[in-house]
């Protein structure tokens, strides 16, 4: 996979999922060039609307689902990031209810953090990720240098 083919990981809470399935058919065109990995539920909900809607199989988007989101999908594509195998991070939270993975929310957005992976938290952020010219270049952001982190005098 050349580094212009970006993977994207996608995720939506239940009632955030309405506007994940609008965002990926109006930028269809543009996901069609790129890999999506999506927890269980998004991801079937993503595939069943592209099928209904689109005119031929040809223009299918490549894309992997993951476990639903609570039962470790969340978790999974933490370990992709942590890997270096997600370039961006669409994750569309419901900030009006509690999740029964809450902690899982949290790591996914902290990892997502550390490892400098852009990150939309909202559809307009989602917006203005896919419209930038860096999706279609050889981008790839800086990571801080844990060397100190990883060789510190523990004194045991
Ligand atoms: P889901 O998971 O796509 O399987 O519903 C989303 C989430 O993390 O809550």
């Amino acid at each position: 996979m050349n580094k212009r083919q970006k993977t994207i990981a996608l995720v939506a809470h239940d009632n955030r999922k309405q506007d994940i399935i609008e965002w990926v058919e109006f930028n269809h065109a543009v996901l069609q060039k790129h890999h999506l990995v999506c927890t269980g539920t998004t991801g079937n909900l993503i595939q069943q609307t592209l099928r209904r809607k689109l005119a031929k199989a040809a223009d299918a988007i490549q894309m992997t689902l993951m476990k639903s989101g609570p039962l470790g999908g969340d978790q999974q594509l933490g370990a992709m990031i942590a890997e270096g195998k997600i370039d961006i991070l669409i994750f569309l939270w419901d900030p009006m209810q509690p999740q029964p993975h809450d902690v899982d929310v949290k790591a996914l957005l902290r990892i997502s953090s550390l490892y400098n992976i852009p990150t939309a938290c909202n559809r307009s952020t989602a917006d203005y990720l896919i419209s930038s010219p860096l999706l279609e270049s050889d981008y790839a952001p800086a990571l801080k240098d844990f060397s100190s982190y990883l060789t510190r005098n523990l004194d045991l």
